[in-house]
């Protein structure tokens, strides 16, 4: 049996300092820079454009992206730690600085040539080109290998055509990576531009919750496109080729519950300690400060397990199916177990529109569907187990 020594043992529990004194400089952008325009994002379900320059110039976008093209190099722990605290502040904005710096152009990072990542990662990591990931189509959400948007080749160029649904910056995006259909059983990704003939969004849909970060549907009519924008190899992708990139996307995710679940509790416990009914704070009610009791046990548990799952996309070859899919799962269920305990903390005032825990109880139902429904994270989970 091998021994750990203590220091070893506490790392295992411990983020690195490194990290943790990121968190500080995370947590100062989400404050200072995110803070001041929400209310009026949430309001006019308007993405505040200017924090991709913002984000782009402190280097806060693609963390975890290769220095060459402006990122940091950081891995992917510091990237969640980002999204953690942006979300703490907002989970609508964290979602829309998410798509540009994380999940939709990890593809992009992965697979493109240096002049695509030239043309569209350098300027999408400074924060001068709002980028979107482009796959859910009206008929195929979890489904995704039922897409019908179909690429053909017409002599030196590709046509595509096709339609996609609740596209996360699609309405602002100048470049977007789009999914399609190249054979019966093979896919591709093409890189649109905004300005391309053929293609529009028509139109910003309304939403729950997130309503800051703006989600369009977008059409695709006879789009013309030349050899440059293809990021996929040439005889195509299968559909878990594609998907593989974005595993780790579901780490974020977590990230972002947990942003959601500590922000409703810190909201709940400073209420319970300043709320009196029956001549005491409710938070000396046991049926009160056991609510506490459990969601700071949870947070925990949910923690732990995400940031093992970003430990674990850092340090191995290959992307840890099972412990993304349980920390995502974790993390998204405990966030909303947590928002709802805490609309009960505070009673009538919750339920009123405005209420901050009213939009995180809005919010928090984005984490369950997104990069994979729960139900999906349980058929991921019980395949790895051979069932
Ligand atoms: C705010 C928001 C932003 C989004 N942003 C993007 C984006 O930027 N890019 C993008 O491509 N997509 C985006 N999406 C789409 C998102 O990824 C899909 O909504 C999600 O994958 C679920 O697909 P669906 O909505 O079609 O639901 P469906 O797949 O129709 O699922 C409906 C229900 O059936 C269940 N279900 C489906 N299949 C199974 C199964 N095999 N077993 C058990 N249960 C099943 C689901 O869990 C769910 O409960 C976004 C969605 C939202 C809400």
């Amino acid at each position: 049996m091998t021994t750990t020594s203590a220091q070893e043992t506490e790392g295992l529990f411990q983020l690195p300092t490194e990290v943790e004194e990121f968190r500080q400089s995370a947590r100062a952008f989400a404050e200072r820079e995110v803070a001041p325009l929400v209310d009026e994002a949430e309001r006019t379900s308007t993405f505040p454009v200017q924090l991709f320059k913002r984000a782009g110039d402190l280097g806060l976008l693609g963390l975890q992206f290769d220095p060459e093209w402006g990122g940091a190099g950081a891995g992917l722990l510091p990237d969640l730690i980002f999204r953690e605290e942006v979300s703490r502040v907002c989970a609508g904005i964290a979602a829309g600085l998410g798509i540009q710096g994380q999940i939709g152009t990890a593809y992009l990072a992965r697979h493109g040539s240096s002049e695509q990542k030239d043309r569209w990662l350098r300027p999408a990591l400074a924060g001068d080109l709002i980028t979107a990931w482009a796959l859910t189509e009206p008929d195929a959400g979890s489904d995704v290998r039922a897409i019908r948007t179909r690429v053909s080749r017409d002599g030196d160029t590709f046509i595509l055509n096709g339609r996609k649904t609740f596209i996360t910056n699609g309405p602002t995006a100048g470049a977007i990576g789009v999914v399609a259909r190249q054979s019966d059983d093979r896919f591709a990704v093409f890189v649109v531009e905004a300005g391309d003939e053929g293609f529009e969004c028509e139109r910003v849909l309304e939403k729950l919750g997130c309503r800051s970060s703006q989600v369009g549907e977008l059409v695709f009519d006879n789009v013309r496109l030349d050899e440059s924008r293809r990021l996929s190899p040439p005889e195509g992708s299968s559909i878990e080729a594609i998907l593989d990139v974005l595993i780790r996307g579901r780490v974020l995710i977590a990230a972002a519950s947990l942003g959601v679940a500590s922000a409703a509790f810190d909201m709940g416990l400073a209420y319970a300690k300043e709320r009196e009914a029956f001549g005491r704070p409710i938070g000396r009610f046991q049926e009160i400060s056991m609510k506490f009791a459990e969601a700071d046990a949870r947070i925990a548990a949910a923690r732990l397990l995400t940031y093992r799952a970003a430990h674990l996309c850092d340090t191995r070859d290959a992307v840890p199916i099972r412990e993304c899919a349980q920390a995502k799962l974790i993390a998204s269920e405990t966030a909303l177990w947590v928002v709802d305990q805490m609309m009960r903390v505070f009673g009538g005032m919750g339920f009123m529109r405005g209420s901050p825990i009213e939009r995180l109880y809005r919010d928090v139902r984005y984490f369950q569907i997104v990069e994979g429904t729960t139900e999906i994270q349980h058929r991921i989970l019980a395949k790895e187990l051979g069932l």
